[in-house]
């Protein structure tokens, strides 16, 4: 696997070319890229990541002119995309009826394709070099944490793709929001940085709420994913018995503030991620992989507070802690 800075983007777009895997930086998370309508070059993302062939894969374009080719839509459904891609490129994941272009092994049979304008320099820069739709899942291995640096993928994928192109870090750090505008009614099939408020404002209809009882429209939200790399995983339940014992803890910053103030600090691995929403997003992938690298066999996580963390901004930190611990 070859290590390439940010201006090497053409020898990226050059790999894709050829049929290769290549890891690129996202804002939301690292992304494993292939040629989107090369049916092999998908095949090898699904063998890369060992991903279940049920779980559909997102297209990445450089804009919405680049889109279209992709879906074949009726009036109402051309007016809500028009109106929702006014947020790209940005973490924002649009699925429509698919065109007979899109290859089986993307949509993993499905009639519907996801498509994404990613805002980030480095990828949009390949994308349009490249020209055609790259197909990006989170460049992890399946069922483990996305990755947010360059060196996660490396961790995860060395020695099963030709690339990783070093963007720095993720700047929001989860993955895009879901939402399909194909149903009778909108709605959000996985919680990201754009809220369901946003989106109403925008289209200027209601938006369906995510709720897990969707995954059955979205295939991979039915497969174990975000567990990071350690024996026992469970949700925190009592703080003070936490801090005290010898486990790996993920807790926010104003918990471990008022357990250290009361219990003093703990010699085991803690991982502490900011009390803001958007702070604990860009923080959560790096304090899964970190407990995973601690040695520790028994993580507890702290889950988002019915109280304190009560409004949509934290769907998405909820969502990714919950199915962690599951
Ligand atoms: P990943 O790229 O690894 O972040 O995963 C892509 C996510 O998008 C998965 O949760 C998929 O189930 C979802 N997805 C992709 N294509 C579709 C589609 N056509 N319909 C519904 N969900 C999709
Ligand atoms: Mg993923």
């Amino acid at each position: 696997m070859r290590l390439l800075t940010p201006s090497e983007t053409s020898l990226a777009a050059l790999l894709l070319r050829q049929g290769g895997l290549v890891a690129v930086p996202t804002e939301t998370v690292y992304g494993l890229a292939a040629n989107g309508l090369d049916p092999l070059a998908v095949a090898r993302i699904y063998a890369a990541k060992g991903r279940p062939a049920d779980n559909p894969l997102i297209l990445h374009v450089d804009g919405l002119e680049a889109a279209w080719p992709l879906w074949s839509l009726n009036d109402v459904q051309t007016a809500r995309l028009v109106r929702a891609a006014t947020l790209w490129p940005g973490p924002l994941t649009l699925v429509l009826p698919a065109s007979s272009s899109v290859p089986a092994v993307v949509t993993a049979g499905l009639s519907t394709v996801a498509v994404r304008v990613p805002n980030h320099p480095v990828t949009l820069a390949i994308l349009t070099e490249v020209g055609f739709p790259v197909a990006a899942p989170s460049a992890n291995r399946s069922g483990w944490p996305s990755p947010t640096s360059a060196e996660h993928v490396a961790r995860q994928l060395s020695g099963h793709i030709d690339a990783v192109i070093d963007g720095g870090l993720c700047g929001v750090g989860v993955e895009s929001t879901v939402v399909d505008l194909g149903a009778e009614r909108v709605r959000i099939l996985r919680p990201g940085a754009v809220s369901p408020e946003v989106l109403e404002e925008l289209l200027g209809e209601p938006v369906v709420r995510y709720e897990a009882a969707f995954i059955g429209a979205s295939p991979g939200l039915r497969h174990r994913h975000y567990r990071p790399d350690v024996e026992a995983v469970v949700p925190l339940l009592d703080p003070v018995s936490a801090w005290q014992s010898a486990d790996a803890l993920i807790v926010f910053a104003s918990t471990a503030g008022a357990l250290a103030s009361q219990m003093g600090e703990r010699a085991a691995h803690t991982e502490v991620l900011p009390d803001s929403a958007d702070g604990a997003m860009r923080a959560l992938y790096a304090a899964l992989v970190g407990v995973g690298t601690s040695g520790a066999r028994r993580v507890q996580i702290e889950l988002p507070d019915a109280d304190r963390h009560s409004d949509s901004a934290w769907d998405a930190v909820r969502d990714r802690l919950g199915r962690a611990t599951r």
